[in-house]
């Protein structure tokens, strides 16, 4: 008989299992909402899934609701099996436990083996995503014609850079929303003993859940997203609308993230829709490249680039989170991009990539707060957040600590980028143009003391290069400097 396997709550579709009848262990465990404070929508989403998925196994699964993991597995017995977990933390701990067989990892376009062979063979040359992806969709025959690209190119990101159009929500179906049922309503309930009675701690606020918990949600999502939303997600996939934080974005990344979706029949099912319906190739290649480029490529670096990764700092960044932040006190900020943004975070536990980017990691990096940290908030608060997602895109990508391993250059920008991107500026108190005095934008400011604070480290690259020019042209630089040090910690 098939070994027991023991499944994390982030591995819970079919594609863990070797077959269909393989007896099932799942542990709900308290003691991981002590580690840190998670966001209550993560908490509840995860509870659900996991609930979900022991009530759709029945007598197939051992349920076991203990303290810790520990505890757990000496209450079930036996050997189990588990596919390698996510986190460097979560491996070091399987490996330390008798009678428990572990083996490779699941859920992703490649296996960690080949992307080792396929890093190895690159030599010296940087891992670029786009080689990746490029190599993931020759792999897998997705969106291919024959050798060639279907289409003619394997990029459309130049169609799908839109600034918002002039209205104040897209022109589009809403996402498809869960309904909530008995096993929600338990988790709620617990979730409120737990805040209440057993002094575990959250941030953020509860509300409906908004993203699916079971393989037949998720499947459902996805239909809907192809259906009805697909063919506006490239163009403005990088726009922000004050009045409409989910855009045409599919809301898919939580029960991928859960393992409630395979990536490439996620693909596979976006390609086939697209040609079907001859939905917009940009949208239907940009989609494809965030699931199985983005995702796939974050995960396997997380491996690559070791558990050390985590800690670099090579802008030496030393500022703690200050606490409006920390606690999402969106209420407390006036900079009206950073207030809707948190605002998101504190209500949803979830914006889209670029206000995840480019306000609140533009905000952090001109702020000098520490990665690590930055990182560890970032995936405690994000529905779809995991330590794997977020030590490369935020310690790599959005902070740059890593000095270019992942992104070229830094990605700061002042107000006029988020201007051009967004309608939160017309709405605004600050002038993104103004760089000093009463109407300065905290990001333009921001990202010209960001400079000259780290003129030295980027002055050897060369995509900075024009930038740092600008910043010897500022007649006021040494105006912005002042004002940006009598600033302090506190919200804008
Ligand atoms: Fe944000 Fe500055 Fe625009 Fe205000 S003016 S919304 S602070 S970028």
């Amino acid at each position: 008989p098939d070994t027991r396997r023991w499944l994390f709550a982030d591995q819970l579709g079919p594609h863990f299992l070797d077959t269909p009848r393989q007896p099932v262990l799942l542990v709900e465990s308290q003691d991981v909402f002590r580690r840190g404070r998670y966001h209550r929508r993560k908490a509840h989403l995860l509870l659900s899934a996991l609930r979900h998925r022991a009530a759709e196994l029945g007598e197939r699964a051992v349920f076991v609701q203990a303290g810790t993991y520990r505890e757990a597995l000496a209450e079930c017995g036996g050997p189990v099996s588990v596919c390698d977990p996510t986190s460097y933390r979560a491996r070091r701990f399987v490996r330390s436990l008798p009678d428990v067989e572990v083996l490779a990892s699941r859920g992703f376009v490649v296996s960690e083996e080949q992307f080792a062979g396929w890093a190895d063979r690159r030599g010296d040359k940087r891992l670029l995503m786009e080689d990746f992806y490029r190599d993931v969709r020759r792999h897998h025959g997705l969106l291919m014609d024959g050798e060639a690209p279907l289409g003619g190119s394997w990029n459309y990101d130049q169609d799908n850079r839109s600034g918002p159009p002039r209205q104040e929500s897209l022109d589009v179906a809403e996402p498809w929303w869960p309904t909530e049922d008995d096993i929600d309503a338990g988790v709620r309930e617990d979730l409120d003993r737990w805040a209440r009675d057993d002094g575990v701690e959250f941030t953020g606020s509860d509300g409906p859940r908004r993203f699916a918990a079971t393989r037949r949600e998720a499947l459902r999502a996805l239909r809907h997203f192809l259906s009805d939303r697909l063919e506006q997600f490239g163009t403005y996939e990088d726009a922000m609308l004050a009045g409409d934080e989910w855009m045409a974005h599919s809301l898919l990344s939580a029960p991928l993230n859960l393992g409630l979706l395979d990536p490439v029949e996620v693909a596979r099912r976006a390609e086939e829709h697209g040609r079907e319906h001859r939905v917009r190739l940009a949208s239907v290649e940009g989609f494809v490249r965030q699931v199985v480029g983005w995702r796939s490529y974050t995960w396997h670096l997380y491996w690559h680039l070791g558990e050390d990764y985590k800690q670099r700092n090579a802008l030496g960044a030393h500022q703690e989170l200050p606490r409006w932040f920390a606690d999402l006190d969106a209420d407390a900020v006036e900079a009206n991009c950073l207030k809707h943004v948190l605002a998101g975070v504190r209500d949803e536990g979830w914006v889209h990539h670029i206000p995840r980017l480019m306000v609140l990691g533009n905000w952090g990096l001109q702020r000098g707060y520490r990665p690590a940290d930055l990182a560890d908030w970032f995936w405690r608060n994000f529905v779809d957040g995991y330590d794997w997602v977020m030590t490369t895109n935020v310690v790599g990508m959005s902070q740059h600590a890593d000095h270019g391993v992942l992104a070229t250059k830094p990605y700061a920008s002042g107000g006029a980028y988020i201007d051009r991107m967004s309608d939160f500026c017309g709405g605004c108190r600050y002038d993104p143009r103004v760089r000093v005095g009463e109407d300065a934008c905290p990001f333009t400011a921001g990202y010209w003391n960001f400079l000259a604070g780290h003129r030295e480290e980027l002055s050897g690259n060369r995509r900075m290069a024009q930038a740092l020019k600008g910043l010897d042209r500022l007649r006021d630089l040494d105006g912005v400097l002042h004002q940006e040090s009598e600033r302090g910690s506190g919200p804008p």
